[in-house]
């Protein structure tokens, strides 16, 4: 490539420009439609495809031409039941795209970074009247109760999800520049925030160290991405614990170094015996639970160590109670437990770095996303997911 100095000049006032957030707002370069699809969940296990109009931005919204969206477990529980009856409603909220219009007053994100057309960007909630949401401090709030794109009641504006053409961010909400993460990491986000969040909660215990022995029980994505955090902030000794040989081979590929088959072992005691041995010899330091089986919180405690510690993570919603004996598995061993739910808003910005400091380190997280999907064959995508087939299952626009 032939750079001569105009260019170089060119190139370094545009850098300039960048980083002083005054950069000349690009032209978006397609062509904005009048309208745009969005997959509308109208019944039980009913989308429909709908074409809305797209509205006039206030000075304080966003346009976004939607890149792709996660299938979540809460758009399972909406599509299966509608637990929090919300049908008719535009579903999708793990999704990220490309701002293709803005209003006057939009100029940074809610990290301070600069705004501009052509940025990709996430959602992460929406501030209604709870300032304390607003707060960065760790652990302080998470987003339980917060308000998302994706899970909002149907209103005249309708793109209010991911699974569409289009989005409207509305001033008040918070949306991240995302802009140097690729599209599969940006896919990601969202369920990696959930485990950047247990893995803050887990530090708050003080047992958990570079050197520590952790076990992680249940190898979906989210026990997966447990292991690929893990890894990634130095943590070498994991041993993963599910049922399935497929799901273990998998937990290694993420950082794992040894896994264990619960399947092969009679009996807790058995099973508790299977995980020592995975260590050399040793219980675990740590243990992040991940399944959403009330066995499975039981059978943890028999895993650690005394004055181990341990986060429950893996109740997103209720499962039934389980069964412990506080004597052996809570006091005689002086167990320090954290519970984890959703994430902060501090735990979003975190996540950023945690998706390229894996990459660079050759984590393939995006291996994670095992089937894509066109926005017209939602229905298929939820089927699939719904039949457990894969992992992360993801709705990718063309
Ligand atoms: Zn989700």
């Amino acid at each position: 490539m032939d750079i001569n100095s105009v260019d170089v000049e060119r190139i370094v006032k545009q850098v300039l420009a960048d980083m002083n957030g005054s950069a000349p707002k690009k032209a978006f370069s397609g062509e904005i439609p009048k309208t745009s699809k969005a997959a509308m969940l109208t019944a039980l296990e009913h989308y429909e495809i709908k074409e809305f109009p797209i509205p006039e931005l206030g000075d304080d919204d966003i346009l976004v031409k939607v890149e792709g969206c996660g299938v979540c477990g809460t758009d399972a529980h909406e599509f299966k039941r509608d637990p929090f009856g919300l049908i008719p409603l535009v579903l999708g909220h793990e999704g990220t795209g490309e701002i293709v219009k803005m209003g006057k007053n939009v100029k940074k994100d809610s990290a301070g970074k600069p705004l501009n057309i052509g940025d990709k960007v996430v959602t992460c909630m929406i501030f209604k009247d709870n300032p304390d949401i607003t707060m960065f401090d760790l652990n302080k709030q998470n987003v339980g109760g917060a308000d998302v794109y994706g899970l909002l009641p149907d209103d005249d504006i309708h793109l209010n999800g991911w699974f569409a053409d289009y989005l409207v961010i509305r001033g008040g909400s918070t949306v991240f520049n995302v802009s140097d993460l690729d599209l599969d990491s940006r896919i990601l986000i969202e369920p990696c925030a959930v485990l950047i969040h247990a893995v803050e909660r887990a530090k708050t215990t003080g047992i958990l160290k570079f050197n520590s022995r952790v076990v992680v029980q249940g190898c979906g994505p989210i026990g997966l991405i447990c292991i690929a955090i893990l890894r990634t902030m130095g943590i070498e000794n994991i041993v993963a614990v599910d049922g399935e040989e497929k799901r273990l081979a998998f937990a290694k590929k993420m950082g794992a170094d040894n896994s264990v088959n619960f399947k092969n072992f009679k009996g807790v005691e058995a099973l508790a015996d299977g995980v020592k041995d995975a260590f050399g010899g040793y219980l675990a330091d740590f243990a992040f639970q991940c399944t959403g089986s009330p066995v499975a919180h039981s059978n943890i405690y028999k895993f650690i160590r005394n004055g181990g510690g341990l986060c429950e993570l893996g109740f997103f919603i209720n499962g039934g109670d389980a069964t412990i004996n506080p004597h052996f598995d809570i006091c005689s061993k002086e167990i320090t437990t954290v519970g984890s739910w959703v994430y902060t808003l501090r735990d979003y910005a975190t996540t950023f770095d945690f998706l390229k400091r894996a990459k660079a380190i050759g984590i393939p997280l995006s291996e994670l996303i095992t089937h894509k999907f066109p926005l017209d064959q939602i229905n298929e995508a939820h089927i699939t997911n719904l039949k457990m087939e894969g992992l992360k299952i993801a709705i990718v626009n063309e």
